[in-house]
């Protein structure tokens, strides 16, 4: 018998309205192991209801209680790591051990950090700005949101949704991936008793329900991390019932190579944010750009880097690349190098990996032009390209000269050189001589095509909440 996956529904877990339930696939092995329900529009409304309803409440408590009902949620992410990291695993095909170390003490710190936040939003003075009349803000949580979460982080974009929607009072119909639904589930198993019944909501399933929350007059504001093609469906549905929107969308991050660099570190750090997570990551260090005269050392260093890396068995602890998380991204990643141009130079990898579930070989390919497919394209895989740049100028518009900009590196040890391209680079993110870390205070979010909206930060909050001008003749 195997586990089904059911909604969350004020305060309890619930079948779909339908009786119907999905296959959940282990990528590893490519097997059905689990069932979720399978949602639509009834499921949703049952969801947004009880939002609204608890919204009523919620909205009302203090900073300072909704923090701390953040802070056991993240003391009980730590008491439940083992158990939260195997499912995460084997759900995405994360390899255990870097969910154990890198994720589990990440969303803890992130929940901790909003809970610290919502105490101490700040806003204008108020004041007289007009005689005899005061002028007051308020900062006040949008209403009910709905959150529809992407399959590379499961639990960790369940968290960077849920933190500052409920820190700042707002209550959350939020749906994992497809794919990915089991964490987000158990999300809600460990937070039952933390928030008041309908203050978060879990509603499994696929675009039906994804839909279903964006036309839903009761929904204030969407929030996705997804794919750019999604990000404009919501954009447009939600534009026709002017509905605020919150898109954190794909990435092709640039990782422009200088010819000063410290050569073993960078390679280290760019394979590093490259790979990890066999690149289903929207800042992954994927597009190298390398000046003239590294180009070849880069090229053959990426290389022995891809051929290091340990792909299998995702629970094994010396596994550094587990499988793309889903069929669809199998065919995906592995179309986009069967479509190779000519003048393209697959140096290592560049097939399926031979081996059930969905693994695919560690890539690097070289040679490419700015115009070509893998350049313009997210690969979201474990495929890192290089070009080769002749001058600042031109690596500066070939890193921007693609519809993404959510995130970008330079490496030099020419800080004016730094500070000049980071100016000049079109993403909400920019590393110098470093690529991927996160703080919990920092800002995450695109330009572009890569969307609006931040995630983590005061300016999450901020995303979640509307400005209110109360003004009072004092007479
Ligand atoms: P996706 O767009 O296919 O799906 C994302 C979510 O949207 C899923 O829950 C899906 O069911 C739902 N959905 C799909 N169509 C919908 C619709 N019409 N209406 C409402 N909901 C709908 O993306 P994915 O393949 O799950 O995730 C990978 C993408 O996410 C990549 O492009 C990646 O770069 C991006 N991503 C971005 C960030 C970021 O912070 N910017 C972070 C992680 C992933």
């Amino acid at each position: 018998m195997s586990t089904t996956l059911r909604n969350f529904i004020g305060g309890e877990f619930v079948d779909a309205a339908s009786g119907e339930t999905f296959a959940v696939v282990d990528p590893s092995t490519g097997q059905e192991y689990a069932r979720a329900a399978a949602s639509g529009k009834e499921d949703v409304d049952r969801a947004v209801a009880a939002a609204s309803k608890a919204f009523e409440a919620w909205s009302r408590t203090t900073p300072g209680e909704r923090a701390l009902a953040l802070l056991k949620l993240a003391d009980r992410i730590e008491a439940h790591a083992d158990e939260l990291a195997e499912i995460e695993s084997r759900d995405a095909g994360k390899p255990l051990q870097a969910v154990k170390d890198d994720e589990i003490g990440v969303m803890a710190d992130n929940l901790r950090f909003f809970a610290g936040a919502a105490r101490t939003m700040e806003g204008k003075a108020s004041g007289e700005y007009l005689e005899g009349l005061t002028s007051i803000i308020r900062r006040e949580p949008v209403g009910v949101v709905g959150q529809i979460a992407p399959w590379n982080y499961p639990m960790m974009m369940a968290i960077w949704k849920i933190g500052p929607a409920l820190a700042t009072g707002c209550t959350t119909v939020l749906k994992p991936a497809p794919s990915t639904p089991a964490s987000t589930v158990k999300l809600a198993e460990i937070a039952a008793d933390l928030f008041p019944a309908g203050v978060l909501n879990v509603v499994v399933g696929g675009n039906e329900p994804g839909q279903a929350i964006v036309e839903h007059p009761d929904v204030a504001l969407v929030s996705l991390t997804g794919s750019v093609g999604t990000g404009r469906w919501i954009a447009e549905h939600a534009g026709k019932r002017l509905k605020r929107t919150h898109l954190e969308l794909g990435g092709k991050a640039p990782v422009v190579v200088f010819d000063d660099v410290d050569m073993e570190t960078a390679l280290e750090g760019i394979a590093g944010a490259g790979y990890y997570n066999a690149g289903q990551d929207c800042t992954a260090a994927t597009r190298v750009l390398a000046s003239a005269k590294v180009y070849d050392e880069v090229v053959a260093g990426l290389a022995d880097q891809a051929k290091a890396l340990v792909l299998g068995d995702v629970t094994a602890a010396d596994t550094s690349l587990g499988p793309v998380n889903n069929a669809n991204q199998y065919e995906r990643v592995t179309g986009f190098f069967d479509r190779a141009p000519s003048h393209a130079e697959v140096v290592t990898g560049g097939r399926k990996a031979d081996r059930p579930g969905y693994y695919v070989e560690p890539t690097v390919i070289a040679n490419l032009q700015q115009q070509d497919e893998l350049i313009q394209s997210e690969i979201f895989g474990p495929a890192i390209t290089v070009q080769r740049f002749s001058d600042e100028a031109e690596a500066i518009a070939w890193a921007n000269g693609t519809p993404y900009g959510l995130a970008s590196s330079v490496w030099t040890r020419d800080v004016g050189r730094a500070l000049r391209v980071s100016n000049a680079l079109r993403f909400g993110t920019v590393w110098i001589n470093t690529h991927i870390p996160l703080a919990s205070e920092m800002p995450h979010g695109g330009f572009k095509d890569s969307g609006w909206g931040k995630d983590l930060s005061g300016y999450a909050l901020e995303d979640y909440t509307v400005v209110k001008h109360v003004m009072a003749s004092l007479d």
